[in-house]
């Protein structure tokens, strides 16, 4: 596998700079954290590549959402009833009470 070569070929740069064992042990595991943490955020991607979700815009988009013809789209940025908080997308109260009506 691809990533056990990267993790020996760390080990072996880390063993030649002299570092001790125990940080080489806390590089790796930080390496096997962002390949997994990168693996997700990929799938995730191809989830939506594969299923894509459509919003309510916003109208902020573009020229076309200005003159009222689009309705919807696939970019979350400019979703109508989504806000960002902090690094997180969350739906708004407001669209809540809308869709429960
Ligand atoms: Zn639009």
């Amino acid at each position: 596998m691809m990533e056990n070569q990267l993790y020996l070929k760390t080990i072996k740069r880390l063993k030649r700079a002299g570092v001790n064992v125990k940080r080489q042990r806390e590089v790796v595991e930080f390496l096997v954290d962002e390949i997994e943490r990168y693996r997700r955020k990929i799938a995730n991607l191809e989830t939506r590549i594969e299923y894509p979700v459509l919003y309510k815009c916003n109208g902020k988009r573009c020229d076309v959402c200005k003159k009222d013809v689009c309705e919807l789209t696939s970019d979350i940025r400019y979703a109508k009833n989504f806000v960002m908080d902090g690094n997180l997308f969350v739906e708004t109260p407001l669209s809540d009470q809308k869709t429960r009506s």
